[in-house]
């Protein structure tokens, strides 16, 4: 069993097959150095200097080595013989495969403007990018976050947090506009601005300017206007790592093509995590997850199937979270822009949950501080007994015992 990319994914994959009983050669190959590790905390606790290195860090050597799991890091894999079924390394190496997982994951998209390659114009997607990002703001600076996404956003909320002054430029109308209820755009941007971050809407970043001596000094909007930066973060979203199954042949759409049992074209080949189109029962149709749940789910899922547990499709209700601020923000389901949405809860208190309904069929649930509100959702998409709009919008139904 050979592995290629070792974070969440592929890390889960090697600890499932062994904890489900594959005794057979396990090799768990990863382009980078060092081992695997987890990806939030680095927009949070690691940013803020309270997570070290060993905080984040997904286990000890010891622990891959006394489940037989050859972890083989700061390694690239760079092809795929299908035919001979071996993946070739940028060290010249080839693995010999009887089943190959592709866990390679996504890359922070890089923006094609001028200035991009400033000193101090910055992405966050390793731990190396966020031991870059702690660096430069351990002195004062005049922070530009380019794109009101996740990781943006909660760079922004430590940003302001350590006292930096923060601009957030988001091109859309709403911050998470793709992610999110309006209603929970708009909370969002209000606590952000509460803390001092000027939040810009609608406003296109044209180029980023230099001091003359090859450092980022200023962001320029559509428009002509400039605002003076430090340090640019760059949170405009990512792209899946496709390349290894396109140039073997594999289908590739937004993502590795694979079925409702996580499997390529190549029957001996599967995509999981970041990296992975699969058939959604929650979308109602592909979709590509960027979240720990779907990279963990996913690739305990393949474990059960390629250890012979009987499975059906694989269909785990998806989550997400975000922290910024005092904000816990959870997510369960899947939505649509034409959703009808039921708000419970007060905004105004910094407690409320977006109920999504598709028709009078409950799709998703977003939480502010409403952990309950967000476990009672994912019991409820699970299953097929939901509650409708006129229930969740009485504030005297019992969300957490219907959906006991
Ligand atoms: P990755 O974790 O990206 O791992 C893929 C690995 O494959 C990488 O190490 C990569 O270097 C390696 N690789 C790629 N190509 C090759 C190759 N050819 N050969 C060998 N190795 C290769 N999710 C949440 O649910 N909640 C959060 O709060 C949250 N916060 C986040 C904050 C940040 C800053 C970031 C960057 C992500 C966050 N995420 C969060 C997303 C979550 O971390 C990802 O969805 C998850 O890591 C996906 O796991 P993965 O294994 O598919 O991909």
């Amino acid at each position: 069993m050979v592995v290629a990319g070792a974070g969440q994914a592929g890390f889960q994959v090697a600890l499932s097959l062994r904890d489900k009983g594959f005794t057979g050669p396990l090799t768990l190959v990863g382009e980078e150095h060092g081992l695997p590790y987890q990806r939030p905390p680095l927009s949070k606790a690691y940013l803020a200097g309270a997570a070290e290195r060993g905080a984040v860090t997904l286990r000890a050597q010891e622990f891959f080595d006394d489940r037989g799991i050859e972890l083989r890091h700061g390694h690239p894999a760079v092809a795929i013989d299908t035919g001979a079924r071996a993946l070739r390394l940028a060290s010249g190496a080839a693995l010999e495969y009887a089943h190959l997982v592709l866990a390679t994951g996504s890359r922070a998209r890089v923006l094609d403007l001028p200035g991009t390659g400033l000193d101090g114009v910055l992405l966050l997607r390793t731990l190396a990018d966020a031991d870059t990002l702690r660096t430069r703001l351990r002195e004062p600076a005049r922070v530009v976050i380019v794109g009101g996404g996740f990781i943006g956003l909660e760079t922004a909320a430590f940003a302001a947090a350590a006292g930096h002054s923060v601009t957030v430029v988001e091109g859309l109308d709403r911050v998470l506009a793709r992610a999110v209820a309006p209603e929970l755009s708009e909370h969002v941007a209000a606590v952000h601005r509460h803390h001092g971050c000027a939040v810009l809407l609608g406003r296109g970043v044209t180029a980023m300017h230099g001091d003359g001596e090859g450092r980022v000094s200023a962001v320029e909007l559509t428009g002509g206007e400039r605002i003076e930066a430090d340090v640019v973060l760059v949170g405009a979203g990512v792209l899946p790592n496709v390349e290894l199954a396109a140039t073997a042949g594999l289908p590739v759409d937004d993502g590795i093509v694979v079925d409702e049992r996580l499997r390529t074209a190549d029957p001996r080949i599967s995509a999981i995590g970041d990296c992975a189109s699969y058939p959604s029962p929650y979308a109602g149709c592909r979709t590509r997850l960027e979240s720990v749940q779907n990279a963990v789910d996913q690739a305990r899922f393949l474990a059960g199937s390629l250890t012979g547990e009987e499975h059906g499709p694989y269909r785990a209700v998806p989550w997400f979270w975000t922290h910024q601020f005092d904000m816990k923000i959870q997510m369960a389901g899947i939505g649509g822009p034409g959703d009808e949405r039921v708000v419970r809860g007060d905004p105004a208190q910094g407690r409320f949950s977006v109920f999504r309904f598709d028709g009078d069929r409950l799709v998703r649930v977003e939480s502010v501080n409403r952990m309950p509100d967000h476990m009672a959702a994912r019991r409820l998409l699970a299953g097929e007994r939901r509650p409708g709009q006129e229930q969740v919008a009485d504030p005297d139904f019992d969300l957490k015992a219907f959906a006991a």
